[in-house]
């Protein structure tokens, strides 16, 4: 079994269990493999998480960094493995020997790009749009479903990755659209109407190889307001036939749609300021993953890309790994700061909004959008009006008329939103 991962550094740890008596667990940052079969059983994700993998006697795996197969760096907090897996900067294979189950974490490479392809995806000159419309939706097929938020998380958030085996092609910041099974109860007979959601992948997916779609879904829950108590039979209809989804369901989807929150590429060295709370992190994530992990021969991002991230508290933050992981490998192109409304205080004392944080930095805020900056906000829609009154009034400090800021930047194509 040959598993080719795009990884430079690997830490296996094998705390318990190697003798093959009982399951040992894996810690997988990102991992790619060239033997598909195996990559539902480890799925791509950006926080450390338990997984275990089944394999007959042995297994045989091969690590490269960029293009060539080697091992950069493995450390191993079970010192008798270490022999086997000799730490060497030269091209090897390497054989483990487990009975039933290996267990190893695994870390992003630094400053390691990952290949993708098939590069024919970067070609079209027109972005794609609307290949597949709610009468004639693509039939995909749900490959992993996972909750990425902590248990003190205030509602749930799930990963979701979507096998469309290439045929459904998208551009980073577009959305799918996803048909959920059964009747429209307004419709009698008709099936239920589309729900759109941000794709929260790049275009080659998390697989690398541009057959997967990736989603960050928020389950939709309804709580009696006169009891406090939930009430399923009004929980959200998409969201929560998403979050319940099993590897192999079928998702009906339509799309790509969107134009407004696309990526624009034109200039490297640009600035992007991204706004996002909760799920609206979504297509930043796909904004992120191209400029920072992916190995895109025609864009390589050298500009600033600056996430504002509002969520609850710590364990509602999504994709943090991934993130901190650019802000330790491209500290001068990347910048990451959170507000937690539930866990941090303003400095008026009140709840630490997304806004308040763009007050903090307004300053720069507003002369990297007088240099040309592109700002996008993405959330729920209740995020702008606080995010408007926050520049408006900085604006006025500053003696500005924040309509005209507005329509200058509108005309500019640098102020992009996308909220729901
Ligand atoms: P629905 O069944 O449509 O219900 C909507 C809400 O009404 C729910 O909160 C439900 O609990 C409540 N409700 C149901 N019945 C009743 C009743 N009888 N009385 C009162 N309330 C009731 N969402 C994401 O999670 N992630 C994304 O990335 C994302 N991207 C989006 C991008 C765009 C461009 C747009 C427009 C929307 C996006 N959304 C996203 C939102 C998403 O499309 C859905 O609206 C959301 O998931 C809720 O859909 P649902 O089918 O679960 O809820």
């Amino acid at each position: 079994m040959a598993l080719s991962t795009t990884l430079s550094q690997m830490s296996i740890a094998l705390p318990t269990g190697i003798d093959g008596s009982s399951r040992s667990m894996i810690k997988v940052q990102s991992m790619s493999f060239t033997e598909k079969s195996w990559s539902p059983l480890l799925k791509l994700d950006s926080k450390p998480r338990s997984l275990t993998v089944k394999t007959r006697s042995t297994i045989c795996m091969s690590l490269q960094q960029a293009s060539r197969t080697k091992v950069q760096s493995m450390s191993f907090t079970e010192k008798s493995w270490s022999p086997l897996l000799k730490l060497d900067s030269k091209p090897r294979s390497l054989t483990v020997k487990t009975r039933s189950t290996i267990c190893m974490s695994l870390q992003q490479a630094s400053r390691t790009k990952v290949a993708v392809t098939p590069l024919e995806l970067e070609d079209p000159k027109e972005t794609p749009l609307n290949l597949y419309r709610p009468k004639e939706p693509y039939t995909a097929t749900i490959v992993s479903v996972e909750r990425i938020v902590g248990p003190q998380a205030p509602g749930e958030t799930c990963h979701i990755v979507i096998d469309h085996d290439g045929n459904v092609p998208y551009w980073e910041g577009q959305s799918y659209g996803v048909i959920p099974p059964g009747e429209n109860p307004k419709k009698p007979g008709a099936p239920h109407n589309v729900r759109l959601y941000s794709i929260a992948s790049t275009r080659y997916g998390d697989s690398f190889d541009g057959k997967t779609a990736s989603l960050c879904v928020r389950r939709a829950i309804y709580y009696d307001p006169e009891t406090g108590k939930e009430d399923p039979s009004k929980a959200g209809v998409c969201s929560n036939f998403l979050c319940n989804a099993k590897p192999g369901d079928k998702v009906k989807i339509t799309g790509p749609s969107g134009k407004v929150m696309l990526l624009p590429e034109d200039d490297p060295k640009a600035t992007h300021i991204m706004i996002a709370t909760g799920t609206g992190v979504a297509p930043y994530r796909g904004y992120l993953r191209r400029m920072f992990m992916e190995n895109v021969p025609n864009f390589k991002f050298d500009g600033l890309a600056w996430l504002f991230l509002g969520v609850a508290n710590s364990d509602s933050l999504l994709y943090d790994e991934e993130f901190a992981g650019y802000l330790k490998d491209y500290p001068e192109n990347f910048k990451y700061d959170k507000a937690l409304s539930r866990e941090e205080k303003n400095k008026k004392g009140g709840k630490m909004y997304v806004q308040d944080k763009i007050e903090e930095y307004s300053d720069e805020i507003f002369k990297l959008l007088d240099n040309g900056a592109h700002i996008y906000f993405c959330g729920l829609k209740g995020m702008m009006p606080g995010i408007q009154d926050t520049l408006k009034r900085v604006a006025e400090e500053r003696g500005e008329s924040w309509e005209q800021k507005l329509t200058q930047l509108r005309k500019n194509k640098q102020w992009h939103v996308e909220v729901y």
